[in-house]
This record gives C-alpha cells, structure tokens and sequence, in this order.
C-alpha cells in the first residue's frame, strides 16, 4: 500500500550525495546552495531563469528541425557517392534488416529529446507567464523521468569516433545536419543544465 507523506517542512531537502537536511526557504536570488559536508549544489537561483529556459529550449528545436531536413554528411569513394540525412539513416537501418536498431535509433536521438524539450518549452513558458494549471505537474514529473532517456550527447560522442574511422576510408563533407546538430546537442545540454530541480518543483507547487 502506498501512502502519502504530508510535510510541513516545504523547502527542506536532503543533499542528494550525504543525505543531510537543509531548509532552502530563503536562498537569495542569483546565488546558490552547496552542502556544507559535502559539497554538492543543492540549489542555484538566477535571474529570468524560465526566460532563459524557453530561449534555450526554442533555440535547441529549431536546430533539431534543421538537423532533420539537411544533408547530415557526404560521402565518396572510389566514385561512388553517397548522401546521408538523420531521417534517411533510420530508413536505411530499417531496410537492412535492423528493424530494432532503427526505433532505437529514432527513439533515443531524434523522438525521445524532440518530446522533452516541447515539454520543457511548455513548462518554462507557463512557469513565465504565471499561468495556474495542473498541467505544470504532470510536465516537471514527465520532464524529470525522460531525462535520463535521451542520449544527444552519446550519439554526438559516438558520431566524432565514427567520423576519424571513416575519414580513413572516404572523403568526407559534412553538411548543414551535422553543424545544426552539433548546436543542438550543446543547446540541449544547456537547457537540460538550466533545469534547477528544487526551483522548478517549487514553482509547479505554486501553480498547480
Ligand atoms: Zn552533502
């Protein structure tokens, strides 16, 4: 049986790393928390801080929408040329018998951080705006568990490795994709950087 714990203590949270217990009711603006025995940041408060997450969250889509519709890079050998685009890679995986491959493919790069960020963009956009919605709660706890699930920058780590293997073999030219995906996974991480847990919890309890 599951039970609901009430807690009169709002703003307490325990330091992720050692467990000890802070009050964080009055954290200043543009400062931030760290555990005194430990060290790890508990809680970071900024200026325009929803502003800043639906700049960079807005920035960070439309990279991915240019990601998407441009050549991604080009390849030749021994007279033979061959264009690749990220749509066009899971099509060709799907063809080839990878089925499996390519959901995952499409999933982990393409799906699964198109979703969070929409997500992200909306949360931040009624978190400006002061808009009170339930809404706002189902997003954060959506948000928090997709997190871990998009894997932008193992598949940007893993294209750089492929790309010295491959420049071996072929002349290589990268295309428009690969700069605006390059954008989009640095956005992405800033966005993702720019999501203060506490903070964002604290105003979902405000507005739903
Ligand atoms: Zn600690």
């Amino acid at each position: 049986m599951e039970t609901e714990i009430s807690n009169d203590h709002k703003y307490s949270i325990a330091c992720p790393s050692c467990d000890l217990i802070y009050d964080l009711s009055e954290v200043p603006v543009n400062s931030s928390a760290t555990c005194s025995r430990c060290g790890h940041l508990l809680t970071q408060t900024r200026e325009n801080e929803f502003l800043r997450g639906v700049c960079l969250s807005f920035s960070a889509l439309v990279m991915m929408l240019i990601a998407s519709s441009y050549p991604f890079m080009q390849f030749s050998s021994a007279g033979l040329e061959n264009m690749m685009t990220l749509p066009r890679t899971v099509v060709e995986l799907w063809i080839n018998g990878m089925p499996w491959l390519a959901v995952i493919v499409a999933a982990f790069i393409l799906v699964i951080p198109s979703i969070v960020l929409t997500m992200i963009l909306v949360m931040q956009l009624i978190m400006l705006y002061d808009v009170k919605t339930p809404l706002v709660a189902i997003l954060g706890k959506a948000i928090f568990h997709l997190n871990s699930w998009s894997m932008v920058e193992v598949f940007f780590v893993g294209v750089l490795v492929s790309l010295v293997k491959i420049t071996k073999m072929a002349s290589v030219v990268l295309g428009v994709s690969f700069w605006a995906y390059s954008l989009f996974a640095l956005f992405f991480v800033f966005t993702m950087m720019s999501l203060d847990r506490f903070q964002c919890w604290k105003k979902i309890e405000a507005l739903s």
